[in-house]
């Protein structure tokens, strides 16, 4: 592949971002159009979790992804942060789940039973032993399930570490800068339209996070993708009174390498509205406080809201789009995209440069074709 082929992404998320830093890296000709600012999407907001256990239902494809991609993360993140000056701060810090009933046992047990074969370490805590690792909890926790080796890191310092990497690889990241429109001919995406004018490249890679399913018109398909609400908070409690994820249902407090403690989250359908409310905060910290009541002497930090990129099945939509040439999906990550955008930025990569089909087939559009 003669190294001037010019590739644009559309979306400068931690999606577009990873894609990008890989194919600069593999001497592409690459250019980031982003309508905000790099990070201004969901990616900024997320809590920043590598956890391919606790992210995962239960067995299969997604699993797959999820653990390909924590192994690639922990490979390159040295390597990244050298080349970026950024520390990501990536923590091990492990995920403690909770159980409040019978019926959370179960359900813990049931998610331990296929985890335990992958050496991962995961283990069953008595209500005891779970306060002796996280003297913390509140009072009814009646047992927990430890998974020691997921972490997290700051999302918003990787998808500015990727962009910087990949800007330090050569390629060009417009900011402020909007995609109108496709050019096209013959069945071949040839670019896209810009307030500027034109930009011509023979690989466009849609990587807009939840407003993906507003440009499948420009190809006359339907990308199912719509946006999913998830609001989130930090609060400083000194000292911190947890040190490693605690987490219920769609609950989470995540000590951060800064000394704050995050907490989330929700899960709602309101659009394109992209703000906290005052309810969905409240509900969280009600949740939370109920997990670490340590948590309510906290000061009140910040407070965010993002959209998450969704799919029918939750699962990311990677690859070719039927009946068009020069263009790759690249969206969907819904709940994982910090922890999927490794793996994400290497396949969409070993497409392009290689013609590598095979690792992409499962997350194709045409899945959801029937
Ligand atoms: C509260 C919350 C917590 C989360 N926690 C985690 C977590 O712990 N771990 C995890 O793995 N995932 C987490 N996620 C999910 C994760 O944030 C997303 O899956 C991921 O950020 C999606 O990345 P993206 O690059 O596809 O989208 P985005 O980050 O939204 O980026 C898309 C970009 O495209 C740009 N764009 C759109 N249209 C155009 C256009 N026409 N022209 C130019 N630019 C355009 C947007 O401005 C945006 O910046 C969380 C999400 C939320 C909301």
């Amino acid at each position: 592949m003669p190294s001037n082929n010019h590739v644009i992404i559309i979306g400068g998320g931690v999606i577009g971002c990873s894609v990008a830093y890989h194919l600069a890296g593999a001497g592409l000709r690459v250019t980031v159009v982003e309508r905000g600012r790099v990070g201004g999407g969901a990616s900024g907001v997320a809590a920043g979790m590598v956890a391919p256990l606790s992210e995962t239902p239960s067995p299969g494809h997604h699993l797959k992804l999820a653990l390909e991609s924590c192994a690639l993360h922990l490979e390159l993140l040295p390597r990244l942060q050298e080349e970026s000056g950024i520390d990501v701060e990536y923590l091990p810090s492990g995920i403690l789940h909770l159980a409040f009933t019978p019926e959370d046992e179960d359900r813990l047990r049931a998610r331990m039973e296929w985890q335990e074969p992958l050496g991962m370490g995961v283990q069953w805590l008595s209500s005891q032993e779970a306060r002796l690792v996280e003297p913390a909890l509140g009072e009814e926790v009646t047992g927990a399930l430890l998974s020691p080796r997921e972490g997290h890191l700051n999302s918003g310092r990787l998808v500015r570490a990727l962009a910087q990497g990949a800007a330090r690889r050569g390629a060009a990241i417009l900011q402020d800068t909007e995609v109108l429109g496709l050019l096209s001919h013959q069945g071949r995406v040839t670019g896209v339209k810009l307030p500027s004018g034109d930009l011509e490249g023979e690989w466009v890679v849609l990587a807009s996070g939840a407003w993906a399913g507003l440009y499948g018109g420009w190809l006359g398909v339907d990308v199912p993708v719509h946006p999913v609400r998830g609001q989130i908070l930090a609060t400083r409690a000194l000292p911190c009174p947890i040190s490693r994820i605690v987490w219920h249902g769609l609950t989470y407090l995540l000590p951060k390498a800064d000394g704050s403690v995050v907490l989330g989250t929700t899960s709602e359908e309101a659009g394109f509205r992209d703000r906290a409310t005052l309810q969905g905060i409240a509900g969280i910290l009600r949740r939370a406080i109920r997990l670490v009541p340590a948590v309510a002497e906290g000061e009140l930090h910040r407070v965010w809201a993002g959209l998450r990129p969704a799919s029918p099945d939750g699962l990311p939509i990677l690859g070719p789009v039927p009946g068009w040439e020069g263009i790759l999906l690249a969206v969907g990550h819904f709940r994982s995209g910090i922890l999927l955008s490794a793996i994400t930025g290497k396949m969409i990569c070993d497409y392009i440069v290689r013609g590598d089909t095979q690792p992409l087939a499962p997350s194709s559009l045409s899945r959801f074709a029937s």
